[in-house]
């Protein structure tokens, strides 16, 4: 503390000497002004350290770290769709249709060889319509058309019109013989049958297995069972009163003509 001499000549006393405050102190010098207040001052004030870089996928302190991106999928060319076989009856033109793909089955089901057949290419240079659409196997589909070329000109030969269709009742079907569950499997899982039913003629006339008397008949039985395996029409069982049935079943004897004829 400082004092403060009374007598300028002779400082015996001294006494404290106390600043008497100023009646009006001075105002303190005016902060500066910063938008956003404190902080925002001190923000502005502090500088920030350099934003860190943007890794994408990084990890957070309480997460487990990201796993690395999976390497991208093989790309596996698809498969070509399998180009079926030409058959031979088709590639001779005497078969109308298309081949088609393989055909898998269940229990002995399926054809390796289908063919969509069509109609027929006669002798005569005319179409014969098959109606419907029948899938059979390559080797049937030569026989059906060689058979029905031959009996449809020993028809027309004979004078008795010209034919232009031939309705069938079933080809390819996977199902036991004559439809009954747990019979051996028909020929028609295999492709390797036919059910003929109708002959339809260009004057708009049919002439219709089972129910049609023609004196036809005969020929087509005859041509039928040199030809085919088994021939089952009207005469042989119930399930055959309105069709011929025709298959190429392999047998070691004779083959199995059954078609009663009036
Ligand atoms: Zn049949």
């Amino acid at each position: 503390m400082k004092h403060v001499c009374l007598i300028v000549a002779a400082c015996a006393v001294s006494i404290p000497a106390f600043a008497a405050p100023p009646l009006n102190p001075p105002l303190p010098p005016p902060r500066p002004a910063f938008e956003g207040g404190p902080r925002a001052a001190f923000a502005k004030q502090v500088p920030l350290p350099p934003p860190r870089p943007n890794f994408e996928g990084e990890a957070k302190p309480d997460e487990p770290p990201a796993e690395p991106p999976a390497p991208a999928a093989e790309v596996v060319p698809a498969p070509a769709p399998a180009v079926p076989a030409v058959c031979a009856a088709l590639a001779s033109g005497r078969a109308i249709g298309v081949s088609l793909p393989a055909i898998p089955g269940d229990g002995g089901c399926g054809v390796a060889s289908p063919v969509r057949l069509t109609g027929v290419r006669l002798r005569s240079g005319a179409t014969l319509k098959l109606s419907p659409d029948a899938t059979v196997n390559c080797e049937m589909a030569g026989h059906v058309a060689d058979f029905l070329d031959g009996e449809v000109a020993r028809i027309e030969s004979a004078g008795m019109g010209r034919i232009v269709e031939v309705r069938h009742a079933g080809a390819y079907e996977c199902r036991g013989t004559n439809r009954v569950v747990g019979a051996k499997l028909s020929e028609h899982a295999r492709g390797n049958a036919i059910d003929l039913r109708t002959f339809k003629f260009k004057d708009g006339h049919t002439l219709t297995v089972g129910t049609d008397r023609s004196p036809a008949w005969s020929g087509v039985k005859a041509a039928a069972c040199e030809r085919f395996g088994t021939i089952l029409g009207p005469g042989s069982d119930p399930t055959h009163t309105d069709h011929l049935h025709l298959d190429m079943r392999a047998r070691r004897s004779k083959s199995i003509c059954q078609w009663v004829l009036d």
